[in-house]
């Protein structure tokens, strides 16, 4: 990767590494730009783009005219099939200098740069990022390259001393998320566990939390578990967001948090493909491989992260005492609007429908949640996803989902509404999966008395609950004593914190 960086760097003072199709191995790296026929020192004006850092992505740069230049995604590291995230700098910009910069080699046609969508900004003097107004951004099938899906925007620097940085939607990197837990760690709050799980292939941490009362963790003591993983896909950085709210809340003072840590067992990984996320790949692994197709044979030494976890769910599986009740991996969406999830298809009519009353309820307490784009599938390139592996092998009363959020927007009110996502709207949509988790542990204990009265919801309407009224997970133990207990408690704890 040195070596090609810097025959790259050489063939930029000599200007000549423009329009050939060799293979792109690795980032930018202070790639100076000059125009075919310069020859002299680089000037002010001359762009630096650089990926080398920390989830960089930039292969290439080719200079096309004064104005205009051709940037070449990297490929993920050992699989060239995917080229969708890109991230780098741009610096020893001219005030006032106008550029437009074609993205020329992405591996999807489909996206929502056609809906609206487009990439975001940030400079040294602006560290808050922004996106591209979409009017200056253009997406559409270009004949100088093999008729493939360009996406072009225009730019204009305005400060000279400032460094730029693009990229295809907010980062969130490893470090961010080991100083997050750093952070959190710190608390000392005795209802928050972080431990190493494992290594990934270039020995970067598998963080697995645990937040629960400290009660629930006592030897022999039953527990209902909800698993939550992200970032399987490292280019989708919006499912990070969407994990740190769900953490936030769990951890916080709200008291449905503190029901929840008295009643659940949260296991959360927040990241489990964290070579991906580091190097700035897309979908894969350091090794190329989508993680995601894998679950069904997992190998310790390809695929250590989520081998790991794969064990441990197996062990939790195998242990009497604990119930696995949910399971749900966060992913992001390059061509759908809103949050939603994906299920899984039982021929249990009865299971199938209880399986859509979470969607449901989330729908009801999230305003960027689509119960309507919520399906459930069991198409066969899905067979190695986590969900779909895993709602093979738990009982019946385990519920497994996909949840994706947008890359870009939601829609509010008709398709003339889209609103793009913040950082604080994909973590509020965090908060908000959480929450869910009370009204469904509630609506459980209160369809054990049908004349009991009917749950406030946000929007105040009911979705369909007949399934789950027969019989939900937590019913599974509806005899014994604590389950009543608890449920009973849920109750009466959410309806006075609402
Ligand atoms: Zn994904």
């Amino acid at each position: 990767m040195t070596t090609n960086m810097a025959e790259r760097s050489r063939t930029a003072e000599t200007g000549s590494a423009t329009g050939s199709d060799d293979i792109i191995a690795g980032n930018v790296s202070k790639y100076i730009v000059l125009p075919a026929a310069y020859s002299g020192q680089p000037k002010k004006g001359h762009l630096i783009f650089d990926a080398c850092f920390e989830s960089g992505n930039l292969g290439r740069v080719d200079h096309v005219t004064e104005f205009e230049y051709d940037l070449f995604i990297r490929p993920d590291t050992c699989n060239p099939r995917f080229r969708v995230w890109f991230n780098f700098t741009v610096e020893n910009v001219k005030e006032s200098q106008r550029v437009i910069f074609n993205v020329v080699n992405f591996s999807k046609t489909k996206s929502l740069y056609r809906d609206g969508m487009a990439p975001m900004v940030k400079s040294t003097s602006r560290p808050k990022w922004q996106r591209i107004p979409s009017k200056n951004v253009y997406y559409y099938r270009c004949p100088d390259h093999r008729k493939n899906y360009v996406m072009s925007f225009a730019f204009c620097f305005d400060r000279e001393d400032d460094t730029y940085q693009f990229a295809y939607c907010y980062p969130y990197t490893y470090t961010r998320l080991q100083h997050y837990l750093d952070t959190l760690q710190r608390r000392n709050m005795d209802y928050f566990c972080r431990e190493l799980l494992g290594l990934s292939v270039q020995k970067r941490r598998l963080d697995l939390l645990t937040i629960t009362s400290p009660a629930n963790l006592r030897p022999g003591a039953e527990q209902k578990v909800v698993f939550i993983t992200a970032r399987v896909h490292p280019g989708e950085t919006p499912s990070s967001f969407v994990c740190q709210g769900i953490i936030d809340f769990l951890v916080s003072h709200h008291p449905i948090a503190k029901v929840l840590r008295d009643h659940l067992v949260f296991k959360i990984a927040p990241m489990l493909n964290p070579d991906g996320v580091y190097l700035g790949n897309y979908r894969c692994s350091l090794m190329g491989f989508d993680l995601n197709r894998h679950w069904a044979n997992p190998s310790p030494w390809a695929h250590p992260t989520l081998h790991g976890v794969k064990q441990l769910i197996i062990d939790m599986y195998n242990n009497p005492k604990i119930n696995l009740e949910f399971y749900i991996d966060i992913h992001a969406h390059s061509t759908m609007m809103n949050g939603f999830m994906y299920g899984n298809i039982f021929e249990d009519e009865e299971r199938f429908q209880r399986q859509a009353v979470f969607p449901k309820l989330l729908c009801q307490n999230a305003e960027d949640f689509s119960y309507s784009s919520t399906s459930f599938n069991r198409d066969a390139v899905k067979a190695g996803t986590g969900r779909r592996f895993l709602g093979g092998l738990l009982n019946d009363t385990s519920y497994c989902y996909t949840l994706e959020v947008s890359f870009y927007s939601y829609i509010l009110g008709g398709p003339a509404s889209a609103v793009p996502y913040t950082e604080e709207a994909y973590m509020k949509l965090g908060r908000n999966v959480a929450r869910t988790f009370l009204d469904y542990y509630r609506l459980n204990s209160l369809v054990e008395r049908p004349l009991g009265t009917t749950p406030k919801t946000r929007k105040d309407k009911l979705p369909h609950f007949k399934c789950a009224a027969q019989r939900g997970p937590g019913n599974s133990h509806a005899g014994s004593k604590p389950e009543k207990r608890s449920q009973a408690h849920l109750k009466d704890q959410s309806l006075s914190t609402r």
